[in-house]
């Protein structure tokens, strides 16, 4: 691109050494508490936006969603309206809300409930609430919106690769919707993207980024040989977290676990420096570690 200026970065790379290699972490874990990772570079162009452009903000998901978190504490920030829609939240938590769910009610968040069968409808029938003073943002932040704030994190990267004088670079990140590892790819046609599917299969993360466009021919999804299901506790996963806990840095039990465990299955093919694209959720971890705690897996103290 040749740009001279460049603006300053918004988040730093740390070495991490693990398993006896030597990784790089991009920290956008650290940019906010709640408004960090990648939900803030998707939210990025909405952060820009003046607070009189919308008087709401519409979206749907996960009960204990990180985009759902993000989006409340933009919405906060912003004075806009947050209406969400989730399907039918479980008992315990609607009594007791938890984790991001119970911050995202703190900040405001207007919950709607829609039984299983009503939800695709009602998805259908929450788009067409948009309007000049309504923004419709899709499950997860998955939309071309997210494509600008991903550019400035690729630009960081970009920066940080000449300054470092890495000639062959491959950038890791776990996909759920994929927006993010597809806009890093398209931004970064000289380095090697590197994702796994964390809802769903291989075919199905190609099938959501097809949504954006074609597959870009450096992105390289990698597998894990054993089939996760989507936010469920697995020995392997708090396994991988502890031991990145102890190398350093904390990560997310759900996305991250997974990538790096993936990552380490699939490393003596992979050539070059890699950069972790850190993209938080950690607010998460105390609910996901409560429900180590419950199934056992954390019986040692
Ligand atoms: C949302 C999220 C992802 C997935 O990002 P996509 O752009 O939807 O692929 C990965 N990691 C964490 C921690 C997340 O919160």
């Amino acid at each position: 691109m040749g740009d001279l200026l460049i603006s300053q970065p918004i988040s730093k790379v740390d070495r991490l050494l693990l398993r006896e290699k030597t990784f790089f972490v991009k920290r956008d874990d650290l940019i906010d508490t709640l408004l960090s990772g990648n939900k803030f570079r998707k939210l990025y162009s909405l952060i820009q936006t003046p607070a009189e452009q919308y008087k709401r903000l519409i979206s749907y998901g996960g009960t204990q969603s990180n985009a759902m978190l993000s989006i409340a504490a933009l919405c906060h920030q912003k004075g806009w309206l947050f209406d969400y829609t989730s399907k039918p939240v479980p008992e315990q938590l609607k009594n007791r809300p938890t984790g991001n769910l119970n911050k995202s009610l703190e900040l405001g968040m207007r919950q709607h409930e829609v039984s299983h069968e009503d939800y695709e409808a009602a998805i259908v029938t929450l788009k067409l609430e948009a309007d000049d003073s309504t923004l419709f943002v899709p499950q997860g932040g998955a939309d071309p919106l997210a494509q600008a704030g991903i550019e400035k994190l690729a630009d960081e990267i970009k920066e940080w690769q000449q300054e470092s004088g890495i000639k062959q670079l491959n950038v890791v990140t776990p996909s759920g919707t994929g927006t993010t590892a597809y806009y890093l790819a398209t931004a970064l046609s000289d380095v090697t993207v590197l994702t796994t599917p964390s809802v769903g299969d291989e075919a199905y993360l190609i099938a959501q980024m097809n949504i954006l466009g074609p597959l870009p021919e450096n992105l390289r999804i990698l597998v894990n040989s054993k089939k996760h299901h989507f936010g469920k506790p697995y020995a392997e996963f708090l396994a991988m977290y502890n031991e990145l806990n102890n190398a350093g840095i904390e990560f997310d039990l759900i996305y991250a676990s997974l990538m790096w465990h993936t990552l380490f299955q699939h490393i003596d093919s992979i050539e070059g420096t890699i950069l972790y694209v850190h993209s938080g959720g950690l607010i998460g971890n105390a609910t996901m570690l409560e429900r180590y705690k419950h199934k056992g897996f954390m019986t040692r103290k």
